[in-house]
């Protein structure tokens, strides 16, 4: 009898408040689309079943409840991330330039949850989190949202400018993607998947 394994990575979701990432992970996990703006949502995570090559794969794929406003997302948000995406707007300059800060704030974050207690001397099993906080090879993933936006031609920020910041800081993935045409976000969400399983 063979036993498959079924393996649990986790994802967070960061960027600016109304970039789309709520309708990003919606549009994936339930093929749904809502033009109606909710800053919240019930839970702190949605599950995805996926099979990569021959493995079994959930996808916990964890969103913030509109704290982003306030950068307060708490340790246990980023705590045993196993993936980060990264989300801005490619039509508001502002949602583009807030990268930095979140690419930062991911990375002090993850290096600052507190270390596993010495355990040896206890039955009790404690869960070792791995620290991903090796800025070199965490794996990040850039979404440029709302491509449909005005067919276009409202967008400020170019694909180009958008690669060359993903060159930078070591060549994270790049998709550009509409939640509302449901336009490269199974794609973006399957390069999400094995870059959280790489890590694993
Ligand atoms: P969040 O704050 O980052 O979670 O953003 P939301 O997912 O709540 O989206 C904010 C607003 O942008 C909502 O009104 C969505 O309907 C809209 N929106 C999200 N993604 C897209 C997209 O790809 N295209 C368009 N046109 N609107 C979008
Ligand atoms: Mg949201």
């Amino acid at each position: 009898m063979s036993v498959r394994r079924r393996t649990l990575l986790k994802v967070i979701v960061l960027g600016d408040s109304g970039v789309g990432k709520t309708s990003l992970m919606n549009q994936y996990v339930h093929n749904k689309f809502s033009q109606q703006y909710k800053a919240t949502i019930g839970a702190d995570f949605v599950t995805k079943e996926l099979q990569i090559d021959d493995k079994l794969v959930t996808l916990q794929i964890w969103d913030t409840a509109g704290q982003e406003r306030f950068q307060s997302l708490g340790v246990a948000f980023y705590r045993g991330a196993d993936c980060c995406v990264l989300v801005y707007d490619v039509n508001v300059m502002r949602s583009f330039d807030s990268l930095e800060n979140w690419h930062d704030e991911f990375l002090k974050q993850v290096s600052s949850s507190p270390p596993s207690p010495n355990c040896s001397s206890s039955s009790v099993p404690v869960v070792v989190y791995a620290n991903p906080a090796d800025p070199k090879s965490f794996p990040f993933i850039l979404l440029g949202n709302k491509i449909d936006v005005d067919g276009g031609n409202s967008r400020v920020v170019s694909e180009k400018k958008a690669k060359e910041w993903c060159a930078a800081k070591g060549n994270i993935p790049y998709f550009e993607t509409s939640a509302k045409e449901d336009y490269n976000v199974d794609p973006a969400f399957l390069c999400i998947a094995k870059a959280a399983l790489a890590n694993e």
